[in-house]
């Protein structure tokens, strides 16, 4: 734990900085992959609760991933920031929901939905109507979009007009369809992933002291990922905030790979039009990947249209040299898989740690021939976005057995029950099935269930060491909101995961797969802007790697097949040796493009001070567009706000039980 607050500034750049400093006000920070936007929030509300201006059970961080959170909590941990909530929108609201829902309505919270695409299927039965596998997928993304926009049954058809949406078949079966949905899922006692988030709105709305609840107990937000904010999400962070503006949003328009569902940028990139007075910073140093990694980055970006295009900010590597991406052309899908899998095993014997590893495709469903090929070739995997990881047989029965030696025990202090504590306890209670410490030899099914258990004793670790006193009690209460929240705890080994369930993580090793044409962008992307948000996605693959990465993609399907298919047209211009590579990389400016940019400007003479106009010849003042003796902008003011801030301050508020 640092000593001082401001060694929590330690490790951040001029602009960062400024960012972790800036704690009153609307703030908001624009910047491409791997700039340290993550980081530079974690900070800043380390910042603030180390300099005693936030009380860490008032700020709400949230995150676009249930991992993501995990990772900044562990963070804040670190530097001495614990007790701060960092969520997904779904699960702060899940929570809050939870707990007002006696008050609001009574009773308990309805069971969440467990097989949405099984409901729609049926409730286009009731229609008479029978969807294919891709109709009953436009239909489900079509009723989440309809919802997260608010948009009810009735409205549906002329709503999506507007929005240009593609109904899989006529609208007004659609809303039907649709109508008859929320009608099952009512009889059946129910709710929706979307649901929370509208229940929650409608509870904020219509209850106030409800809202003002809520809204004394939080009163600093930051929000990663803004670019990916639905509108309802939007919604809801504007009742949490009411008529307040501390609020700090990060993001980055050239990521946005979830407008399908309704998402839009349009909130981050109009932040200034809304609030006025927001401090807005710019980070441009990319501190995650290789020069290479981030020189494809900046192809990617170079070809992208549209308006999230208009505010792309060209990279410039912070980090040591590293290989270049590799390009793989393999036969079929099989040989693909088998070619990745052995490139992997043979990185895991160079000393890469199997969770530094990550295979990335576009559609969930590429992932089974690649845990077939990680499985055959004896290495262990998890898999992110579709695992499900609660609703694994072996850990339904840890959790049930968990349940039993919980309620056997009482609240017995898990110091009573031995040395080790919650842990040894949770331990004991597996082995007395089979389950033992050192995982079984080799691979497949076995090793998955090891694995998975595995990954139980972890999370009871973490647990008691951010609440020593826990009872298996409360670490059964912990399993039983992560697993409604779907907040599966992180399992070791190479990681398989979409590309969209991929964001804002990085890995030292990164597998691009399936590149083909008609995979990515995928063939159901038809509109400009359906394509430019495929183009984001491989954006998004690319910029997850911190030094190795490698892309592919297979001519035919089956061995044997008919080689029909063609590589990405994403790659055509930036696969090395071509001229519309060498032609995208002119246009990118290549790996340190800006600093070339500061070279001219230094040549010419045109580079001023920020603070006081006085052209710059030093490099080092030129990098920071600032004489050395001139003051930063964020230095000012600062200390009497601090002052000011800490004399006002609220009395201290107790860790909220929502
Ligand atoms: P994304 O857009 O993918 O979410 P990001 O902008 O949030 O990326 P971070 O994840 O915060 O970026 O940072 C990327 C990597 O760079 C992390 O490993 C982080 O620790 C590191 N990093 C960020 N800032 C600095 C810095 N000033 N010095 C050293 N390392 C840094
Ligand atoms: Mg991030």
């Amino acid at each position: 734990v640092p000593e001082s607050a401001d060694a929590v500034l330690d490790g951040l750049d001029p602009e960062q900085r400024e960012v972790a400093t800036a704690l009153s006000g609307p703030v908001c920070v624009l910047a491409g992959a791997g700039t340290g936007k993550t980081r530079a929030i974690t900070h800043r509300i380390a910042y603030g609760v180390r300099s005693g201006i936030f009380q860490p059970a008032n700020v709400l961080a949230v995150t676009f991933t249930n991992r993501a959170a995990g990772e900044m909590r562990g963070r804040l941990r670190q530097l001495g920031a614990g007790g701060v909530q960092a969520r997904t929108f779904h699960s702060a609201a899940l929570r809050q929901l939870q707990y007002f829902w006696p008050r609001a309505v009574g009773g308990e919270l309805p069971r969440l939905l467990e097989r949405k695409a099984q409901l729609v299927s049926e409730s286009a039965a009731r229609c008479g109507l029978r969807l294919d596998r891709t109709e009953l997928r436009d239909a489900t993304s079509e009723i989440e979009w309809s919802k997260v926009t608010q948009t009810v049954p009735e409205d549906y058809a002329a709503a999506a007009a507007k929005a240009g949406r593609e109904a899989p078949r006529d609208p007004a079966e659609l809303a039907r369809v649709y109508g008859v949905y929320e009608q099952l899922k009512r009889e059946r006692g129910v709710i929706d992933f979307e649901d929370v988030l509208l229940l929650t709105v409608a509870v904020l709305q219509d209850h106030y002291d409800i809202a003002e609840t809520v809204r004394s107990q939080y009163q600093h937000f930051v929000v990663d990922e803004y670019q990916d904010v639905s509108p309802l999400q939007q919604r809801l962070l504007e009742l949490w905030l009411g008529e307040r503006d501390q609020l700090c949003v990060v993001g980055d328009a050239s990521q946005t790979i979830y407008s399908f569902t309704g998402a839009t940028p349009d909130h981050l990139l109009n932040f200034r039009l809304r609030h006025p007075g927001a401090t807005v910073v710019k980070l441009v140093r990319d501190y995650r990947s290789t020069p290479q990694v981030v020189h494809l980055a900046n192809g990617v970006l170079a070809q992208a249209r549209g308006r999230a295009a208009e505010h792309r900010l060209a990279l410039v590597s912070q980090r040591g040299t590293g290989p270049e991406p590799e390009y793989a052309e393999y036969a079929d899908e099989p040989a693909e898989a088998e070619g990745t899998a052995r490139r992997i095993r043979s990185l895991i014997a160079a000393g890469v740690p199997a969770h530094e590893i990550a295979v990335l495709y576009r559609v969930n469903a590429q992932s089974e021939i690649y845990e077939q090929a990680l499985a055959d070739a004896g290495v262990p995997y998890q898999l992110r976005g579709a695992e499900r990881y609660f609703e694994r047989q072996e850990v339904r029965d840890a959790v049930l057995l968990l349940r039993g030696a919980a309620r056997a025990a009482g609240g017995t202090d898990p110091h009573l029950a031995g040395a080790e504590g919650l842990p040894a306890q949770v331990r004991a209670v597996l082995s007395s099935r089979g389950w033992a410490p050192e995982p079984p030899a080799g691979s497949g099914a076995a090793r998955d269930s090891w694995e998975s258990l595995a990954a139980l004793v972890r999370l009871a670790e973490d647990f008691v060491r951010a609440r020593p006193a826990a009872t298996l009690a409360d670490l059964v209460a912990e399993l039983d909101e992560r697993a409604s929240a779907q907040h599966a705890p992180t399992v070791e080994g190479v990681t398989l995961a979409s590309l969209h369930a991929a964001k804002g993580l990085e890995w030292d090793a990164v597998f691009l797969v399936g590149l083909t044409d008609g995979m990515l962008p995928i063939t159901y992307a038809r509109t400009e802007e359906q394509i430019e948000e495929e183009r984001r996605l491989l954006y998004v693959g690319v910029t997850r790697a911190r030094r190795r990465l490698a892309l592919s993609w297979a001519l035919s399907r089956a061995p044997g097949g008919r080689a029909s298919r063609r590589p990405s047209p994403f790659l055509d211009g930036l696969r090395p040796g071509t001229a519309a590579a060498r032609r995208g990389a002119a246009l990118a400016g290549g790996p340190g493009g800006i600093e070339r940019g500061a070279e001219r400007r230094r040549r010419r003479g045109t580079a001023r001070c920020r603070v006081c106009g006085r052209t710059l010849t030093d490099a080092g003042e030129i990098k920071l567009m600032r004489c050395e003796d001139c003051p930063s902008e964020l230095d000012e003011g600062l200390h009497e706000r601090l002052h000011r801030w800490r004399a006002e301050r609220a009395s201290a508020v107790g860790q909220p039980a929502y």
